[in-house]
């Protein structure tokens, strides 16, 4: 699977050395100075944020102030004022919608913007347009907001590597990774450079021959699953070939399973009986838990590239099997598959802790968990897939061509 080829849509701003920089342009004398914002004034603090003068001495935001101070001994100390730090925000915020209608802000200095469904009003839908919109952001930002603030924006296909792309030049950067420099970009990172990449994971990725991005890209899906033995394997998949799937909002934690499929699978029906397994690993998962998801997710990458998923927001939250494969069937039916499937993937999202039984809606719901329990039990001690629910059965009816499920299928 080739690096997404279209054109990217994804800005991730993030304004340089933010509480100090905010400092700096409101206090005039502090400015050109290695100045420290600190949580509290004593050689303990805690520093908050370093200018981008005192990081040119190697001064790092969660230094304790004395080692600053060892670093530049006439470091300047300012102490934190939040409501300066959110009324650029706000500012930032308000100059941003005027550019894109799709804004996440990420924290108090990162924004992320989607033009993915935004036609771009001034400019003629161009290669490189994204930059020219990017100038034109850091320029309002230098006349609107303060001539001493400064942001790096990074452009891409997807949210990850937009972010990627910002932190690459400091201060001031601007910086597009697509498909034709995305190789040469991989050359200068390190594994833990993409975000969510940390020293834990990056053993991982190293226990099975992943050293490099490069290596990280190269690497076959089953090898990535081998080091990350979840959805994850196949999200990273995604996200280094350039395709999005940060765009869902999973928070915190999620449940998912994915499976690459040998056989050349195209039809919804084909494919169901690979859906109801998945679902049936993810809710058992999700049970044990005790959680239950507001959130289904598909995701679908065809053999010889391509990517389309979506998520879909429940009215309630779904804990059985049978509702989470009735959303998730649901979800995969909007597809157009026309091309044999390479990994179809399920996660559940949005999670709440287990609700009461709710008598009044479900007459039987006591019975209902009860078996969903039982259900759990007797797949966990004979293999997953003894038992299936009715809908299930259904779909596995409807295959033509019986799929094995050998050593080597889902994990
Ligand atoms: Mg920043």
């Amino acid at each position: 699977m080739d690096f997404n080829p279209s054109a990217p849509t994804v800005m991730h701003i993030d304004i340089n050395s933010c509480f100090a920089t905010i400092e700096q342009q409101a206090n005039p004398l502090l400015r050109g100075l290695p100045i420290a914002v600190v949580a509290y004034d004593s050689p303990r603090g805690v520093i908050l944020a370093a200018s981008i003068e005192a990081k040119r001495f190697g001064v790092k935001t969660g230094m304790r102030l004395m080692d600053g101070r060892q670093l530049v001994p006439e470091l300047t100390v300012v102490l934190p004022d939040p409501d300066k730090y959110r009324f650029v925000h706000k500012k930032l915020n308000k100059l941003l919608s005027k550019f894109c209608s799709e804004i996440y802000p990420k924290s108090i200095d990162e924004f992320v913007l989607d033009f993915q469904s935004h036609r771009v009003e001034s400019l003629p839908a161009q290669a490189g347009s994204m930059q020219h919109v990017a100038r034109d952001i850091k320029r309002r930002i230098e006349e609107e907001i303060g001539e001493w603030i400064t942001v790096s924006i990074g452009i891409s296909t997807n949210r990850q590597l937009a972010k990627v792309a910002a932190g690459m030049v400091k201060p001031d950067g601007l910086v597009e990774i697509n498909g034709s420099n995305f190789r040469q970009v991989y050359k200068s990172l390190k594994l833990t450079d993409m975000h969510g990449i940390n020293t834990r994971y990056a053993v991982r990725l190293n226990a099975v021959g992943i050293h490099t991005v490069p290596e990280f890209y190269e690497s076959t899906l089953s090898n990535i699953e081998a080091a990350f033995r979840s959805v994850n394997a196949f999200y990273w998949y995604l996200r280094l070939r350039g395709y999005e799937v940060d765009g869902i909002e999973f928070g915190r934690k999620s449940f998912g399973n994915s499976y690459s499929i040998p056989q050349n699978l195209s039809l919804v029906r084909e494919l169901s009986p690979i859906l109801a397994k998945l679902v049936n690993k993810t809710a058992t998962r999700l049970r044990k838990a005790k959680y239950a998801a507001y959130g289904v997710h598909v995701a679908v990458s065809f053999k010889g590239g391509g990517f389309w998923h979506h998520g879909e927001r429940l009215p309630q939250p779904v804990f059985y099997t049978s509702d989470i494969f009735k959303a998730a069937y649901a979800v995969l039916k909007r597809v157009r598959i026309n091309r044999p499937v390479h990994t179809l993937s399920v996660s559940c999202y949005d999670l709440v802790e287990k609700p009461p039984l709710q008598l009044s809606m479900f007459e039987n719901e006591e019975k209902r968990q009860f078996l969903a329990q039982a259900m759990d039990r007797v797949n966990n001690r004979f293999g997953s897939f003894v038992l299936m629910t009715g809908n299930m059965l259904a779909a596995k009816d409807a295959v033509k061509d019986r799929i094995a499920f050998g050593q080597g299928g889902i994990s």
